[in-house]
């Protein structure tokens, strides 16, 4: 019997203060983007912390499919009028990644 641990650790991919380390995830939130080929699924690792800002209806979350960088907006300042779930957009391109969202 081994006592290593074989659990893989996951670390929060959305945005957090670059001082503060980012915590582990526990959830994942998925996303299926429809590409030229196929269907592709985006599952991004999220800590409960993000989950709690993402149901609190109060902040949107910006994420880059194409990078993977990802901004918090709040909702009622944002002016984003299209379509979302879960307050979550998918942006196909942002500005890190030289797109225009
Ligand atoms: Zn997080
Ligand atoms: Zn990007």
């Amino acid at each position: 019997m081994s006592a290593e641990k074989v659990h893989e650790t996951y670390k929060c991919e959305l945005w957090h203060d670059p001082k503060e380390e980012v915590p582990n995830a526990d959830n994942f939130i998925l996303q299926k983007v429809v590409t030229q080929d196929g269907c592709v699924h985006i599952s991004v690792a999220v800590c409960q912390e993000c989950i709690d800002y993402l149901q609190g209806g109060e902040w949107l979350l910006l994420y880059c499919v194409n990078c993977g960088s990802s901004a918090w907006r709040i909702k009622e300042l944002s002016h984003y009028s299209g379509e979302y779930e879960n307050n979550i957009v998918w942006c196909p391109h942002c500005p890190h990644c030289g797109g225009i969202n």
